[in-house]
Protein backbone atom coordinates (compact mmCIF):
# COMPACT_ATOMS: atom_id res chain seq x y z
CA UNK A 1 0.00 0.00 0.00
CA UNK A 2 1.23 3.72 -1.04
CA UNK A 3 2.88 5.03 1.99
CA UNK A 4 2.99 8.99 2.15
CA UNK A 5 5.87 11.27 2.72
CA UNK A 6 6.20 14.39 4.80
CA UNK A 7 8.46 16.88 2.37
CA UNK A 8 11.13 18.53 4.58
CA UNK A 9 14.08 20.46 3.56
CA UNK A 10 13.59 19.34 -0.32
CA UNK A 11 12.85 15.79 -0.15
CA UNK A 12 9.98 12.93 0.88
CA UNK A 13 10.67 11.59 4.36
CA UNK A 14 9.24 9.40 6.36
CA UNK A 15 7.66 10.45 10.17
CA UNK A 16 9.94 10.50 12.95
CA UNK A 17 7.80 8.00 14.63
CA UNK A 18 8.25 5.43 12.17
CA UNK A 19 4.13 5.49 12.52
CA UNK A 20 1.58 5.82 10.10
CA UNK A 21 -2.24 6.35 9.83
CA UNK A 22 -5.13 4.71 7.49
CA UNK A 23 -6.36 7.14 4.69
CA UNK A 24 -9.99 6.27 3.48
CA UNK A 25 -11.64 6.10 0.05
CA UNK A 26 -14.55 7.56 1.16
CA UNK A 27 -16.67 6.42 -1.72
CA UNK A 28 -15.33 2.79 -0.81
CA UNK A 29 -15.52 2.68 2.47
CA UNK A 30 -11.92 1.27 2.49
CA UNK A 31 -8.07 2.27 3.06
CA UNK A 32 -6.68 2.74 0.56
CA UNK A 33 -2.81 4.65 1.91
CA UNK A 34 -1.55 5.29 4.57
CA UNK A 35 0.13 8.61 5.89
CA UNK A 36 3.06 9.89 8.23
CA UNK A 37 1.97 9.83 11.77
CA UNK A 38 3.91 12.85 12.75
CA UNK A 39 4.85 14.76 15.49
CA UNK A 40 6.26 18.19 17.11
CA UNK A 41 9.94 16.67 16.17
CA UNK A 42 8.97 16.40 12.21
CA UNK A 43 7.74 20.33 12.68
CA UNK A 44 11.09 20.74 14.30
CA UNK A 45 12.48 19.43 11.27
CA UNK A 46 10.68 21.61 9.09
CA UNK A 47 10.78 24.76 10.94
CA UNK A 48 14.51 24.09 10.54
CA UNK A 49 14.66 23.88 7.07
CA UNK A 50 12.77 26.75 6.72
CA UNK A 51 14.06 28.59 8.66
CA UNK A 52 17.55 28.04 7.05
CA UNK A 53 16.07 28.37 3.07
CA UNK A 54 14.58 31.98 4.53
CA UNK A 55 16.97 34.51 3.85
CA UNK A 56 18.08 33.51 0.14
CA UNK A 57 14.15 33.14 -0.78
CA UNK A 58 12.96 36.00 0.78
CA UNK A 59 15.66 38.18 -0.80
CA UNK A 60 15.30 36.40 -4.45
CA UNK A 61 14.64 38.94 -6.89
CA UNK A 62 11.06 38.74 -7.34
CA UNK A 63 11.19 37.40 -11.16
CA UNK A 64 13.01 34.58 -10.02
CA UNK A 65 10.49 33.59 -7.69
CA UNK A 66 7.77 33.99 -9.77
CA UNK A 67 8.99 31.96 -12.21
CA UNK A 68 9.83 29.24 -10.10
CA UNK A 69 6.10 29.73 -8.34
CA UNK A 70 4.50 29.93 -11.92
CA UNK A 71 6.48 27.02 -13.41
CA UNK A 72 4.41 24.73 -10.38
CA UNK A 73 1.27 26.27 -11.62
CA UNK A 74 2.31 25.02 -14.99
CA UNK A 75 3.05 21.93 -13.62
CA UNK A 76 -0.22 21.63 -11.51
CA UNK A 77 -1.72 22.07 -14.86
CA UNK A 78 -0.18 19.81 -16.51
CA UNK A 79 -1.29 17.10 -13.99
CA UNK A 80 -4.67 18.17 -14.17
CA UNK A 81 -6.20 14.67 -14.79
CA UNK A 82 -4.04 13.10 -12.24
CA UNK A 83 -4.44 16.00 -9.17
CA UNK A 84 -8.39 15.67 -9.85
CA UNK A 85 -8.53 12.12 -10.07
CA UNK A 86 -6.49 11.92 -6.58
CA UNK A 87 -8.72 14.66 -4.78
CA UNK A 88 -11.99 12.61 -6.06
CA UNK A 89 -10.69 9.30 -4.48
CA UNK A 90 -9.47 11.29 -1.37
CA UNK A 91 -12.63 13.34 -0.70
CA UNK A 92 -15.14 11.69 -2.65
CA UNK A 93 -16.08 14.55 -4.48
CA UNK A 94 -17.24 13.90 -8.28
CA UNK A 95 -14.07 13.41 -10.54
CA UNK A 96 -15.61 16.26 -13.03
CA UNK A 97 -16.00 18.80 -9.91
CA UNK A 98 -12.17 18.66 -8.96
CA UNK A 99 -11.49 18.81 -12.35
CA UNK A 100 -13.18 21.86 -13.30
CA UNK A 101 -13.28 23.87 -9.81
CA UNK A 102 -10.84 22.73 -7.39
CA UNK A 103 -7.41 22.03 -9.51
CA UNK A 104 -8.01 25.04 -12.19
CA UNK A 105 -8.82 26.71 -8.98
CA UNK A 106 -5.13 25.65 -7.33
CA UNK A 107 -3.49 26.31 -10.85
CA UNK A 108 -4.91 29.86 -10.51
CA UNK A 109 -3.89 30.64 -7.05
CA UNK A 110 0.29 30.14 -7.94
CA UNK A 111 -0.32 32.17 -11.26
CA UNK A 112 -2.08 35.09 -9.35
CA UNK A 113 0.35 35.83 -6.80
CA UNK A 114 3.49 34.62 -8.95
CA UNK A 115 2.24 37.88 -10.98
CA UNK A 116 0.94 39.97 -8.27
CA UNK A 117 4.31 40.21 -6.17
CA UNK A 118 5.01 41.68 -10.22
CA UNK A 119 2.97 44.26 -9.76
CA UNK A 120 2.73 45.16 -6.17
CA UNK A 121 3.92 48.33 -4.66
CA UNK A 122 3.60 50.63 -0.91
CA UNK A 123 2.93 54.21 -0.48
CA UNK A 124 4.50 56.96 0.18
CA UNK A 125 3.34 59.99 1.84
CA UNK A 126 4.58 63.69 1.30
CA UNK A 127 4.57 66.19 4.07
CA UNK A 128 4.87 68.81 1.53
CA UNK A 129 8.83 69.90 2.19
CA UNK A 130 8.77 68.63 5.59
CA UNK A 131 8.89 64.91 5.35
CA UNK A 132 8.68 61.75 3.07
CA UNK A 133 7.06 59.09 4.55
CA UNK A 134 6.62 55.39 3.05
CA UNK A 135 6.19 52.10 3.85
CA UNK A 136 7.94 49.40 3.61
CA UNK A 137 6.68 45.85 3.67
CA UNK A 138 9.27 42.54 4.49
CA UNK A 139 8.44 39.10 4.90
CA UNK A 140 7.11 38.05 8.08
CA UNK A 141 9.70 34.91 8.11
CA UNK A 142 8.66 30.90 8.38
CA UNK A 143 4.59 30.84 7.82
CA UNK A 144 2.55 27.98 9.00
CA UNK A 145 -0.52 27.39 7.13
CA UNK A 146 -3.15 24.98 8.26
CA UNK A 147 -5.92 23.46 5.77
CA UNK A 148 -9.31 21.60 5.79
CA UNK A 149 -10.36 19.03 4.23
CA UNK A 150 -13.36 20.37 2.19
CA UNK A 151 -11.58 21.77 -0.38
CA UNK A 152 -7.70 20.25 -0.52
CA UNK A 153 -6.18 21.34 -2.76
CA UNK A 154 -8.16 24.23 -3.57
CA UNK A 155 -7.02 25.83 -0.25
CA UNK A 156 -4.01 24.41 0.77
CA UNK A 157 -2.81 26.61 -2.55
CA UNK A 158 -4.86 29.20 -1.37
CA UNK A 159 -2.40 29.73 1.70
CA UNK A 160 0.65 28.07 0.04
CA UNK A 161 0.98 30.40 -3.00
CA UNK A 162 0.55 34.23 -1.50
CA UNK A 163 2.93 33.16 1.53
CA UNK A 164 5.98 32.37 -0.66
CA UNK A 165 4.79 35.00 -3.13
CA UNK A 166 5.51 36.98 -0.48
CA UNK A 167 8.37 36.02 0.52
CA UNK A 168 8.00 33.35 3.26
CA UNK A 169 9.48 29.60 3.78
CA UNK A 170 6.44 27.89 4.76
CA UNK A 171 6.15 24.95 6.78
CA UNK A 172 2.33 23.34 6.13
CA UNK A 173 -0.14 20.99 6.92
CA UNK A 174 -3.35 19.57 4.90
CA UNK A 175 -5.75 18.09 7.13
CA UNK A 176 -5.03 14.48 7.55
CA UNK A 177 -8.48 12.95 6.15
CA UNK A 178 -7.68 14.35 2.31
CA UNK A 179 -3.56 14.49 2.17
CA UNK A 180 -3.38 13.22 -1.15
CA UNK A 181 -3.15 16.15 -3.17
CA UNK A 182 -0.78 18.09 -1.01
CA UNK A 183 1.91 14.87 -1.40
CA UNK A 184 1.17 14.60 -4.80
CA UNK A 185 2.30 18.75 -4.64
CA UNK A 186 5.30 18.18 -2.86
CA UNK A 187 6.21 16.10 -5.55
CA UNK A 188 5.50 18.42 -8.46
CA UNK A 189 7.64 21.38 -6.23
CA UNK A 190 10.54 19.13 -6.24
CA UNK A 191 10.12 18.87 -10.33
CA UNK A 192 9.61 22.54 -10.19
CA UNK A 193 13.41 23.20 -8.94
CA UNK A 194 11.83 24.72 -5.50
CA UNK A 195 15.31 25.59 -3.21
CA UNK A 196 14.90 22.93 -0.62
CA UNK A 197 13.47 24.29 2.94
CA UNK A 198 11.12 26.77 1.06
CA UNK A 199 7.76 24.91 1.33
CA UNK A 200 7.53 22.15 3.72
CA UNK A 201 4.57 19.68 4.28
CA UNK A 202 3.88 18.00 7.29
CA UNK A 203 1.48 15.04 7.47
CA UNK A 204 -0.77 13.99 10.51
CA UNK A 205 -2.91 15.02 13.14
CA UNK A 206 -4.25 18.55 13.96
CA UNK A 207 -3.41 17.69 17.68
CA UNK A 208 -0.06 16.90 17.26
CA UNK A 209 1.44 18.60 14.35
CA UNK A 210 -1.71 21.09 14.09
CA UNK A 211 -0.60 22.05 17.52
CA UNK A 212 3.20 21.83 16.81
CA UNK A 213 2.89 24.65 14.36
CA UNK A 214 0.91 26.72 15.83
CA UNK A 215 3.03 26.58 19.38
CA UNK A 216 6.04 26.97 17.95
CA UNK A 217 7.89 30.29 18.83
CA UNK A 218 9.77 30.44 15.50
CA UNK A 219 6.14 30.56 13.51
CA UNK A 220 5.42 34.13 13.80
CA UNK A 221 2.39 34.09 11.30
CA UNK A 222 -0.34 31.33 11.26
CA UNK A 223 -2.80 31.28 8.33
CA UNK A 224 -5.89 28.52 9.08
CA UNK A 225 -8.68 27.55 7.47
CA UNK A 226 -10.86 25.25 9.20
CA UNK A 227 -13.58 24.68 11.86
CA UNK A 228 -14.98 27.88 14.32
CA UNK A 229 -14.01 25.34 17.32
CA UNK A 230 -10.71 24.89 15.98
CA UNK A 231 -10.31 28.57 15.23
CA UNK A 232 -10.88 28.76 19.08
CA UNK A 233 -7.84 26.88 20.17
CA UNK A 234 -5.73 28.17 17.80
CA UNK A 235 -6.28 31.31 19.34
CA UNK A 236 -5.80 30.63 22.32
CA UNK A 237 -2.35 29.32 21.78
CA UNK A 238 -1.44 31.89 19.27
CA UNK A 239 -2.79 35.19 20.53
CA UNK A 240 -0.51 35.44 23.92
CA UNK A 241 2.21 34.58 21.83
CA UNK A 242 1.54 37.61 19.51
CA UNK A 243 1.60 35.66 16.19
CA UNK A 244 -0.08 37.34 13.17
CA UNK A 245 -3.46 35.64 12.88
CA UNK A 246 -5.79 34.79 9.91
CA UNK A 247 -8.51 32.61 10.98
CA UNK A 248 -11.19 31.52 7.91
CA UNK A 249 -13.74 29.15 9.84
CA UNK A 250 -17.14 28.13 9.87
CA UNK A 251 -20.43 29.56 8.43
CA UNK A 252 -24.35 28.63 8.39
CA UNK A 253 -25.16 30.78 5.34
CA UNK A 254 -28.85 32.25 4.53
CA UNK A 255 -29.92 31.67 0.84
CA UNK A 256 -32.49 35.02 0.78
CA UNK A 257 -35.38 34.74 -2.05
CA UNK A 258 -37.96 37.73 -2.26
CA UNK A 259 -41.33 37.27 -4.50
CA UNK A 260 -39.69 39.72 -7.16
CA UNK A 261 -36.56 37.76 -8.02
CA UNK A 262 -36.26 36.39 -11.06
CA UNK A 263 -37.74 32.46 -9.81
CA UNK A 264 -36.40 29.96 -12.17
CA UNK A 265 -32.22 31.34 -11.91
CA UNK A 266 -33.14 31.40 -8.11
CA UNK A 267 -34.26 28.18 -7.58
CA UNK A 268 -31.51 26.66 -9.83
CA UNK A 269 -28.83 29.00 -7.95
CA UNK A 270 -30.14 27.47 -4.40
CA UNK A 271 -30.32 24.16 -5.29
CA UNK A 272 -26.27 24.50 -6.58
CA UNK A 273 -25.72 26.83 -3.58
CA UNK A 274 -26.79 24.23 -1.06
CA UNK A 275 -25.71 20.83 -2.38
CA UNK A 276 -21.89 21.52 -4.60
CA UNK A 277 -19.65 19.58 -3.22
CA UNK A 278 -21.99 17.51 -0.47
CA UNK A 279 -22.85 20.40 1.15
CA UNK A 280 -19.13 20.60 2.38
CA UNK A 281 -18.61 24.26 1.16
CA UNK A 282 -17.32 27.06 4.14
CA UNK A 283 -19.93 29.10 1.38
CA UNK A 284 -22.99 26.65 0.30
CA UNK A 285 -26.42 28.42 1.37
CA UNK A 286 -28.00 25.67 4.17
CA UNK A 287 -30.82 27.63 5.45
CA UNK A 288 -33.26 28.87 2.67
CA UNK A 289 -35.66 31.72 3.67
CA UNK A 290 -38.79 32.36 1.11
CA UNK A 291 -40.72 35.37 0.78
CA UNK A 292 -43.87 33.73 2.36
CA UNK A 293 -46.33 34.70 -0.91
CA UNK A 294 -43.70 32.48 -3.29
CA UNK A 295 -42.79 29.96 -0.65
CA UNK A 296 -45.36 27.37 -1.49
CA UNK A 297 -43.96 27.41 -5.26
CA UNK A 298 -40.69 27.92 -4.60
CA UNK A 299 -40.49 25.22 -2.19
CA UNK A 300 -41.70 22.55 -4.87
CA UNK A 301 -39.63 23.95 -7.21
CA UNK A 302 -36.76 23.27 -5.10
CA UNK A 303 -37.58 20.29 -4.18
CA UNK A 304 -38.10 18.76 -7.76
CA UNK A 305 -34.77 20.14 -8.66
CA UNK A 306 -33.01 18.48 -5.71
CA UNK A 307 -35.04 15.19 -6.57
CA UNK A 308 -32.98 15.53 -9.97
CA UNK A 309 -29.55 15.13 -8.49
CA UNK A 310 -27.81 12.07 -8.64
CA UNK A 311 -26.24 10.81 -5.68
CA UNK A 312 -23.46 8.17 -6.77
CA UNK A 313 -19.97 7.05 -7.45
CA UNK A 314 -17.91 9.98 -7.66
CA UNK A 315 -15.90 8.70 -11.04
CA UNK A 316 -19.06 9.17 -12.93
CA UNK A 317 -20.07 11.76 -14.77
CA UNK A 318 -23.27 11.72 -14.13
CA UNK A 319 -22.84 11.73 -10.27
CA UNK A 320 -23.38 15.49 -9.04
CA UNK A 321 -23.08 14.19 -4.93
CA UNK A 322 -20.45 12.44 -4.26
CA UNK A 323 -19.12 10.85 -0.93
CA UNK A 324 -19.21 12.65 2.79
CA UNK A 325 -15.75 12.80 3.53
CA UNK A 326 -15.18 10.79 6.25
CA UNK A 327 -17.63 7.79 8.51
CA UNK A 328 -17.22 10.21 11.21
CA UNK A 329 -18.58 13.54 9.45
CA UNK A 330 -21.38 11.22 7.70
CA UNK A 331 -22.72 9.94 11.16
CA UNK A 332 -22.50 13.60 11.95
CA UNK A 333 -24.21 14.51 9.44
CA UNK A 334 -27.06 11.99 10.01
CA UNK A 335 -27.21 12.90 13.72
CA UNK A 336 -28.15 16.03 12.46
CA UNK A 337 -30.71 14.55 10.35
CA UNK A 338 -32.39 12.92 13.91
CA UNK A 339 -31.94 16.15 15.70
CA UNK A 340 -34.21 18.36 12.70
CA UNK A 341 -36.90 15.35 13.17
CA UNK A 342 -36.74 15.86 16.82
CA UNK A 343 -36.99 19.72 16.94
CA UNK A 344 -40.54 19.15 14.50
CA UNK A 345 -38.21 19.62 11.19
CA UNK A 346 -40.61 17.51 7.92
CA UNK A 347 -38.18 15.79 5.81
CA UNK A 348 -39.58 17.02 2.24
CA UNK A 349 -36.55 14.60 0.50
CA UNK A 350 -33.54 12.72 1.86
CA UNK A 351 -33.02 12.21 5.14
CA UNK A 352 -31.19 8.92 4.90
CA UNK A 353 -27.85 7.29 4.22
CA UNK A 354 -27.48 5.28 0.68
CA UNK A 355 -25.89 2.64 -0.84
CA UNK A 356 -25.63 2.46 -3.81
CA UNK A 357 -25.66 -0.06 -5.97
CA UNK A 358 -21.84 -1.79 -7.34
CA UNK A 359 -18.15 -0.82 -6.48
CA UNK A 360 -19.77 2.22 -3.98
CA UNK A 361 -22.32 -0.09 -1.78
CA UNK A 362 -20.14 0.63 1.64
CA UNK A 363 -19.17 3.91 0.99
CA UNK A 364 -20.80 6.84 2.61
CA UNK A 365 -23.71 8.42 1.04
CA UNK A 366 -26.73 10.77 2.22
CA UNK A 367 -29.57 11.83 0.15
CA UNK A 368 -29.56 15.66 -0.29
CA UNK A 369 -31.84 16.68 2.65
CA UNK A 370 -34.74 19.22 2.34
CA UNK A 371 -36.56 19.88 5.45
CA UNK A 372 -38.58 22.77 6.56
CA UNK A 373 -40.99 23.44 9.53
CA UNK A 374 -38.01 24.72 11.95
CA UNK A 375 -37.72 27.95 14.11
CA UNK A 376 -34.84 29.92 13.01
CA UNK A 377 -33.40 29.57 16.30
CA UNK A 378 -33.26 25.74 16.47
CA UNK A 379 -30.10 23.67 16.88
CA UNK A 380 -30.63 22.12 13.13
CA UNK A 381 -30.37 25.95 11.85
CA UNK A 382 -28.17 27.76 14.28
CA UNK A 383 -25.50 24.69 14.29
CA UNK A 384 -22.86 24.30 10.81
CA UNK A 385 -23.88 20.61 9.81
CA UNK A 386 -21.35 20.83 6.76
CA UNK A 387 -23.21 18.50 4.41
CA UNK A 388 -26.21 17.60 2.31
CA UNK A 389 -28.87 19.03 4.27
CA UNK A 390 -30.73 22.38 3.84
CA UNK A 391 -33.31 23.80 5.80
CA UNK A 392 -36.47 26.39 4.05
CA UNK A 393 -38.40 29.20 5.89
CA UNK A 394 -40.50 31.37 4.83
CA UNK A 395 -40.75 35.19 5.40
CA UNK A 396 -42.93 38.56 5.45
CA UNK A 397 -40.84 41.61 5.75
CA UNK A 398 -37.26 42.92 5.15
CA UNK A 399 -36.95 42.80 9.41
CA UNK A 400 -37.92 39.73 10.25
CA UNK A 401 -35.70 37.83 7.60
CA UNK A 402 -32.73 39.67 8.64
CA UNK A 403 -33.63 38.49 12.66
CA UNK A 404 -33.39 35.28 11.00
CA UNK A 405 -30.20 35.62 8.92
CA UNK A 406 -28.02 37.47 11.70
CA UNK A 407 -29.29 35.18 14.29
CA UNK A 408 -26.10 32.45 14.09
CA UNK A 409 -22.70 33.21 15.37
CA UNK A 410 -21.31 33.23 12.00
CA UNK A 411 -21.26 35.52 9.31
CA UNK A 412 -19.73 34.25 6.35
CA UNK A 413 -22.10 34.83 2.99
CA UNK A 414 -24.97 35.32 1.93
CA UNK A 415 -27.19 34.84 -1.21
CA UNK A 416 -29.86 37.74 -1.71
CA UNK A 417 -32.10 37.07 -4.37
CA UNK A 418 -34.33 40.06 -5.53
CA UNK A 419 -34.57 42.92 -8.82
CA UNK A 420 -35.66 45.53 -6.30
CA UNK A 421 -32.09 47.98 -6.44
CA UNK A 422 -33.00 49.79 -3.03
CA UNK A 423 -33.40 46.97 -1.10
CA UNK A 424 -30.36 44.87 -2.21
CA UNK A 425 -28.59 47.97 -0.82
CA UNK A 426 -30.60 48.17 2.14
CA UNK A 427 -29.95 45.08 2.54
CA UNK A 428 -26.36 44.04 1.67
CA UNK A 429 -25.48 46.79 4.48
CA UNK A 430 -27.58 45.43 7.38
CA UNK A 431 -26.27 41.39 6.59
CA UNK A 432 -23.76 39.96 9.05
CA UNK A 433 -22.00 38.01 6.37
CA UNK A 434 -18.45 39.13 4.93
CA UNK A 435 -20.01 38.66 1.49
CA UNK A 436 -23.07 39.07 0.24
CA UNK A 437 -23.78 37.78 -3.69
CA UNK A 438 -26.66 39.53 -5.32
CA UNK A 439 -28.52 37.11 -7.51
CA UNK A 440 -25.58 34.47 -8.14
CA UNK A 441 -23.48 32.62 -5.60
CA UNK A 442 -19.88 31.38 -5.57
CA UNK A 443 -18.94 34.21 -7.62
CA UNK A 444 -15.57 35.11 -7.02
CA UNK A 445 -12.43 37.64 -8.25
CA UNK A 446 -9.18 36.59 -6.74
CA UNK A 447 -8.40 40.49 -6.26
CA UNK A 448 -11.35 40.72 -3.77
CA UNK A 449 -10.68 40.46 0.22
CA UNK A 450 -12.02 37.45 1.67
CA UNK A 451 -13.11 36.39 5.00
CA UNK A 452 -15.98 36.25 7.70
CA UNK A 453 -17.64 37.87 10.37
CA UNK A 454 -18.44 37.28 13.76
CA UNK A 455 -17.50 33.45 14.46
CA UNK A 456 -16.17 32.83 10.48
CA UNK A 457 -13.40 34.26 11.03
CA UNK A 458 -10.46 37.27 11.86
CA UNK A 459 -8.48 38.78 8.73
CA UNK A 460 -9.09 38.92 5.37
CA UNK A 461 -7.40 36.27 2.84
CA UNK A 462 -7.33 36.55 -1.19
CA UNK A 463 -5.82 39.32 -2.91
CA UNK A 464 -3.19 41.42 -2.14
CA UNK A 465 -4.62 41.44 1.65
CA UNK A 466 -2.79 37.67 1.47
CA UNK A 467 0.24 39.13 0.56
CA UNK A 468 0.37 41.99 3.48
CA UNK A 469 -0.62 39.24 5.81
CA UNK A 470 2.46 37.61 5.49
CA UNK A 471 4.68 40.56 5.57
CA UNK A 472 5.64 42.80 8.57
CA UNK A 473 5.05 46.36 7.99
CA UNK A 474 7.32 49.57 9.06
CA UNK A 475 6.55 53.54 8.45
CA UNK A 476 9.75 55.08 7.43
CA UNK A 477 9.66 58.90 8.06
CA UNK A 478 12.44 61.02 6.72
CA UNK A 479 12.70 64.58 7.25
CA UNK A 480 13.65 66.45 4.41
P1 LIG B 1 -10.96 21.37 11.42
O1 LIG B 1 -10.99 22.63 12.18
O2 LIG B 1 -11.30 20.11 12.11
O3 LIG B 1 -9.54 21.12 10.76
C1 LIG B 1 -8.89 22.07 9.93
C2 LIG B 1 -7.40 21.79 9.96
O4 LIG B 1 -6.90 22.06 11.28
C3 LIG B 1 -7.03 20.34 9.67
O5 LIG B 1 -5.80 20.30 8.99
C4 LIG B 1 -6.91 19.76 11.07
O6 LIG B 1 -6.14 18.60 11.12
C5 LIG B 1 -6.26 20.92 11.79
N1 LIG B 1 -6.42 20.90 13.23
C6 LIG B 1 -7.33 20.22 13.99
N2 LIG B 1 -7.13 20.47 15.31
C7 LIG B 1 -6.09 21.33 15.39
C8 LIG B 1 -5.41 21.96 16.47
N3 LIG B 1 -5.78 21.77 17.73
N4 LIG B 1 -4.39 22.79 16.19
C9 LIG B 1 -4.03 23.03 14.92
N5 LIG B 1 -4.61 22.44 13.85
C10 LIG B 1 -5.63 21.61 14.07
O7 LIG B 1 -11.91 21.62 10.15
P2 LIG B 1 -12.33 20.56 9.07
O8 LIG B 1 -11.12 19.98 8.44
O9 LIG B 1 -13.35 19.68 9.69
O10 LIG B 1 -12.99 21.51 7.95
C11 LIG B 1 -14.31 21.89 7.98
C12 LIG B 1 -14.46 23.27 8.57
O11 LIG B 1 -13.71 24.21 7.82
C13 LIG B 1 -15.88 23.75 8.52
O12 LIG B 1 -16.21 24.37 9.74
C14 LIG B 1 -15.86 24.79 7.41
O13 LIG B 1 -16.87 25.77 7.51
C15 LIG B 1 -14.50 25.36 7.57
N6 LIG B 1 -14.09 26.03 6.33
C16 LIG B 1 -14.01 27.40 6.32
C17 LIG B 1 -13.67 28.06 5.15
C18 LIG B 1 -13.55 29.55 5.10
O14 LIG B 1 -12.97 30.04 4.15
N7 LIG B 1 -14.07 30.28 6.06
C19 LIG B 1 -13.41 27.32 3.90
C20 LIG B 1 -13.51 25.90 4.05
C21 LIG B 1 -13.84 25.29 5.23
P3 LIG B 1 -6.89 17.16 11.11
O15 LIG B 1 -7.59 17.06 9.82
O16 LIG B 1 -5.79 16.20 11.25
O17 LIG B 1 -7.82 17.16 12.28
Amino acid sequence: MLHLQNYINGALVPPTSGQYLDNFNPALGEVYSLIPDSDERDVAAAQAAAQAAFPAWSTMPKEKRSALLLKLSGLIQKNLDRLALAESVDQGKPVWLAKSVDIPRAVSNFHFYATGILHDSTEAHAMEETAINYTLRTPVGVAGCISPWNLPLYLFTWKIAPALASGCTVVAKPSEITPMTAYLLSELAIEAGLPAGVLNIVHGLGPKVGTAIVSHPEIPAISFTGGTKTGETISSIAAPMFKKLSLELGGKNPTIVFADADFEKSVHTAVRAAFSNQGEICLCGSRIFVERSIYEKFRDAFVDGVKKLQVGDPMLDESWIGAIVSKQHYDKVLSYIELAKQEGGRVLCGGTALHPEGRCKNGWFIAPTVIEGLSYDCRTNQEEIFGPVVTLQPFDTEEEVLQYANSTRYGLACSLWTSNLSRTHRMAAKIHSGIVWVNCWLLRDLRTPFGGMKGSGVGREGGFEALRFFTEEKNVCIRL
